[in-house]
C-alpha cells in the first residue's frame, strides 16, 4: 500500500492541470532523497513481508465479503508494539494488509521467525472478528461482482467505478480510494475493461455465453470473462517482500538480479484460478490487475506498451560486469521515457555515467499522478517526498526500488509477483524461499541477467492455466558473476529444471543448499528450512498442486459443479469454508495429502 495522505482530493480535470507540476516537485524531492542517501553505506540485509487477507462471513450456508476495515483496523492499532505485528488498510473494504512490526533479520536465523510471526497477525486479527467471520488468505474472492457478494445494500453502478457488477461500497472509504478508481476511468476517457478466457470444461457451451453477464463491450471475445472495475484487479490478495541492500548500489544489483525470478515465482505461487464467478483459463491474478488499472488512452496504447501496473522495462545495476559488458543486449525493449524529466534528472549532476538510473526514474514519470490532495501541493521540496511517491506508489510493477524514507531505513527493493497461498506455512515457505534467493544472488555474486524481451515471455507464459506443467521458460544458466566473459547461455527450461537443477543448469534449490551450507544452523532450524524448501521444489517438479490447482480440483469435484466453468452459490461456501479451516486449523500434513498429484 503506498501512501495515505488525508485532505480533499482534486476532481480529474484539476489533476490533469497540476500533473506537470506534481512530476517536476516529485523529481526535486527524488534528488534531494538521492543527495542525501547516496553515500548510506553498511545497512544491514533486513527485509520483511506483506500479506492480504479478505474478511468472509460464513453463515446459514451463504459466503459473503464484509466491509468492515475501517472498524477492524481501529481495533487493531492497539495492540501493543510488543507484539511484533502491524495492519494497513488496502483498496478492498473487505481487506487487511498485515506486516511485521519491525523489518526481520541481519541473521539468516531470523527466516524462522515468520511463520510464527503469520500465525500471530491472523490470531491477533480474528480474535476482533464478529461470528461467522473468518480472514482468508485468498487471491481473488471467487463470487466478487456476482449477485450478493458482499454485505452491502449499496447498488452497483456508483459514480466511482460505475461498475455493472461492484458497488462503490466496496472500496476503502479513504477518499484516495474511490478517486483512484474514477480518475483511472476518466483519464483513459471510458471504464477498464478486464477480461480473462474462460476454463473450457466439458460441459461449458462453445461458444460461450456467459451467464452471469449480458452487456459487454463489443471488443471482447465470446470466451471472455468481462470484469469492468478496478475493484476485481486491486481487490485481489498478493504476497510481497522488501530487502535491503546494503547500499544504493547493491539495491541496485538486487533489483536486477530478482527481476528474472518474477515470473518463475509468479507461476510458482499460482493460487488464483476464479473470476467473477467463472472458473478462468488462467491459475494467477496479475493481468486482471494490470487491465484493472490501465488508465492508458487508445492514442497512448500505441506508444506505451505495458499498463502502469506490468512488469518493469529495464534493468538498473551502475556496476555489473554483465550488464555494463552490453546494456543493450539485456535492455532490450523500448522504454518509454518523460523528456523533460529526464533533463531534470541528467541537469542535477548526480547521476553523471548513470544513464540507467535517469531511464528508470524518467519510465516512472511517463505517468500521471491519479490522485492530488488539494492541501498537499504545496510543500517544501526538500523535507517532503510525498509527491515523489505519489508517482512511484502508482507505478505498480513486479519490482519496485525504494529510495530511503527517512534516517533510519534504507535503500530497498520490492519482489511483488507472488500470490498470497492459503497457509501461513505456504506463505512462510515463498518468503522464506526469496529470502534466501536474495542471499544467493548477493553473497555468491549470481546473476541471472536475460534480456528483458525473455521476462516478459515468461510473463505471459507464467498465465498459462497450469503453466508449471505446460510451460517453458527462458533462464540463463551461467549465473556466476565470474563467468563475466563467456557467453552468456540461456535456455527454455521448465519450473522443475530451474528450481530443481538438470544437467544444463544448476538450480535454484542446490543454490539455496550450498549456501545455507555456510550458515551455522542447528539441526532443527535446517530441517525447519528445508521443510520450506521442499514445499518448493515439489511445487516445482508438479508434485503437489498449486493452490490455484487445488481450487479448481476442489470446484471441480463439488456435486454442485456441472462442469460448465460456473462457481455456484453452494460450491463458493463449502470452498470458503474448507480455506476457511485449513488456514486456522494450520493443518499442515492434511494440505500436503490433499496437494498431492494422483
Ligand atoms: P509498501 O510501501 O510496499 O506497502 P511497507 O512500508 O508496508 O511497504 O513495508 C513493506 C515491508 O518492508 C514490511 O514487511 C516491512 O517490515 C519491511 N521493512 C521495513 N523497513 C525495512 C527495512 N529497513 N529493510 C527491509 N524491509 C523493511
Ligand atoms: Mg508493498
Ligand atoms: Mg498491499
Ligand atoms: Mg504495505
Amino acid at each position: 500500500m503506498g501512501l495515505l495522505s488525508l485532505g480533499t482530493p482534486l476532481p480529474w480535470n484539476e489533476v490533469a492541470k497540476y500533473a506537470d507540476y506534481v512530476r517536476e516537485h516529485g523529481v526535486i524531492q527524488l534528488l534531494h532523497t538521492i543527495s542525501k542517501y547516496k553515500n548510506r553505506r553498511c545497512d544491514a540485509p533486513l527485509w520483511g513481508d506483506e500479506v492480504e487477507y479478505m474478511v468472509v462471513k460464513l453463515k446459514d450456508g451463504k459466503a459473503t465479503l464484509v466491509l468492515n476495515q475501517e472498524k477492524i483496523l481501529d481495533q487493531l492499532m492497539n495492540i501493543p508494539v510488543s507484539e511484533n505485528v502491524s495492519y494497513h488498510p488496502e483498496y478492498g473494504r473487505y481487506m487487511v494488509e498485515a506486516t511485521p512490526g519491525r523489518p526481520f533479520g541481519p541473521d539468516i536465523k531470523a527466516v524462522l521467525d515468520l511463520e510464527p510471526n503469520l500465525r500471530l497477525r491472523r490470531q491477533l486479527a480474528a480474535a476482533y472478528l464478529e461470528e461467522g467471520e473468518h480472514l482468508l488468505a485468498i487471491g481473488s474472492y471467487p463470487l466478487m461482482g456476482v449477485s450478493t457478494f458482499a454485505e452491502t445494500k449499496e447498488e452497483v453502478g456508483g459514480p466511482a467505478s460505475q461498475s455493472l457488477f461492484l458497488p462503490d461500497d466496496i472500496i476503502n472509504l479513504h477518499p484516495r480510494f474511490p478517486t483512484l478508481s474514477a480518475n483511472i476511468r476518466l483519464r483513459r476517457g471510458k471504464k477498464v475493461e478486464i477480461s480473462v478466457l474462460v476454463f473450457k470444461d466439458t460441459n461449458t457451451e462453445d461458444p460461450w455465453s456467459d451467464p452471469l453477464c449480458s452487456h459487454r463491450p463489443k471488443a471482447l471475445g465470446s470466451n471472455d470473462v468481462y470484469m469492468d472495475a478496478m475493484g476485481f484487479g486491486m481487490g485481489c490478495s498478493c504476497l510481497q517482500l522488501t530487502f535491503q541492500g546494503g547500499d544504493i548500489d547493491q539495491a541496485r544489483d538486487l533489483y536486477d538480479a530478482l527481476a528474472p525470478l518474477t515470473p518463475l515465482m509468479l507461476a510458482l505461487s499460482a493460487a488464483t484460478p476464479i473470476f467473477r464467478g467463472v472458473l478462468s483459463d488462467q491459475d494467477v491474478r496479475w493481468s486482471v490487475i494490470a487491465e484493472a488499472v490501465d488508465d492508458r488512452t487508445d492514442q497512448e496504447k500505441k506508444i506505451i506498451p505495458k499498463s502502469r501496473y506490468d512488469s518493469i522495462d529495464c534493468y538498473i545495476s551502475r556496476n555489473n560486469p554483465i550488464l555494463n559488458a552490453d546494456a543493450g543486449f539485456y535492455n532490450d525493449v523500448s522504454v518509454v521515457t518523460n523528456p523533460k524529466i529526464t533533463r531534470q534528472l541528467e541537469s542535477s549532476g548526480l547521476f553523471d555515467n548513470d544513464p540507467l538510473l535517469v531511464q528508470h526514474f524518467s519510465h516512472l514519470f511517463i505517468r500521471d499522478p491519479l490522485v492530488i490532495f488539494e492541501e498537499l501541493i504545496e510543500q517544501d521540496d526538500s523535507v517532503s517526498t510525498d509527491h515523489f511517491e505519489n508517482i512511484q506508489s502508482t507505478n505498480w510493477q513486479t519490482m519496485r526500488f525504494k529510495p530511503p524514507p527517512n534516517d533510519t531505513i534504507g535503500w530497498r527493493v520490492e519482489f511483488r509477483p507472488m500470490e498470497i497461498q492459503i497457509t501461513d506455512f505456504e506463505n512462510a515457505a515463498y518468503s522464506v524461499f526469496m529470502v534466501l534467493m536474495a542471499r544467493v544472488a548477493v553473497e555468491q555474486k549470481r546473476c541471472f541477467y536475460q534480456p528483458i524481451s525473455q521476462v516478459d515471455q515468461n510473463m505471459k507464459t507464467a498465465h498459462l492455466r497450469n503453466s508449471i506443467k505446460r510451460g517453458k521458460y527462458w533462464f540463463r544458466t551461467n549465473t556466476l558473476i565470474q563467468t563475466a566473459n563467456s557467453d552468456p547461455a540461456f535456455q527454455l527450461l521448465t519450473l522443475h529444471e530451474i528450481f530443481n537443477g538438470c544437467p544444463t543448469f544448476e538450480g535454484f534449490l542446490p543454490m539455496v543448499d550450498s549456501y545455507l551450507s555456510t550458515c551455522k544452523l542447528q539441526t532443527d532450524e535446517r530441517r525447519k528450512i528445508n521443510s520450506y524448501l521442499s514445499l518448493i521444489s515439489l511445487r516445482a517438479s508438479g508434485d503437489i498442486k498449486t493452490d490455484a490447482q487445488w481450487i479448481r480440483d476442489q470446484v471441480r469435484s463439488h456435486r454442485d459443479y456441472k462442469f460448465d466453468s460456473i462457481i455456484t452459490e453452494t460450491i463458493n461456501y463449502d470452498l470458503m469454508e474448507t480455506i476457511s479451516k485449513i488456514g486456522e486449523d494450520q493443518d499442515w500434513d492434511r494440505l500436503v495429502s490433499q496437494l498431492k498429484c494422483k
